[in-house]
């Protein structure tokens, strides 16, 4: 949806009218309509700040970094910043390692960048975008028909959808 549409021009109805065209008449008559429990608008964001450390403050997660939603990676991120934050603390004050803290926001963002690549492409890939034009759809459809027909591409997306290694 554009991005100056709002909460209000969605009631609930609009909502599972959408729903019910994206996963096709089969699967929509078998739906079950109620409340909307929590509603808002996710705004297609990427964004890095880096390095993520700024002197003794360090930095993990959304607070460094932000994915659109369509990879869902935003979670898995934070995590794997965790990961490498307590390794690189564990390492600074029990093993005495002075470059364990110098070294966090490198190993960090290596992973970081990746995802960003993979939630981007993803992303470009799902939706379609006001300033696109008659090329950027063919270029979509060509993509998706790719992955369906070729199972290296299908390998890459598998690979990535399920988190590259730490
Ligand atoms: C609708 C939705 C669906 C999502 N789905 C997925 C998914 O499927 N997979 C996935 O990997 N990711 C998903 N994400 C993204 C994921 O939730 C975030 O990337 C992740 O929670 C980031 O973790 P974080 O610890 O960095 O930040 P947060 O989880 O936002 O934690 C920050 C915390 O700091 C607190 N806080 C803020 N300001 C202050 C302050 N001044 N003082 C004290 N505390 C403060 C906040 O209350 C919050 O508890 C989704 C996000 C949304 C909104």
């Amino acid at each position: 949806m554009p991005l100056d549409e709002t909460v209000e021009d969605w009631p609930d109805d609009r909502l599972w009218d959408e729903l019910a065209v994206r996963l096709g008449p089969e699967a929509a008559a078998n739906l079950t309509r109620g409340p909307a429990i929590e509603k808002s608008i996710a705004p297609l964001r990427s964004f890095v700040f880096e390095p993520m450390r700024h002197g003794r403050l360090l930095l993990a997660g959304d607070s460094a970094h932000i994915v659109p939603p369509t990879g869902a990676k935003g979670l898995n991120l934070a995590a794997s910043d965790v990961h490498y934050l307590s390794e690189a603390l564990v390492g600074h004050f029990k093993g005495g390692d002075p470059d364990a803290i110098g070294g966090y926001s490198q190993k960090a963002l290596a992973r970081v960048w990746k995802s960003e690549r993979f939630s981007w492409q993803l992303t470009k890939l799902m939706h379609r975008f006001p300033e696109s034009d008659a090329f950027d759809r063919r270029m979509q459809l060509a993509d998706l028909d790719y992955i369906a027909t070729s199972r290296a591409a299908q390998t890459t997306i598998a690979e990535n959808y399920v988190g590259l290694p730490l």
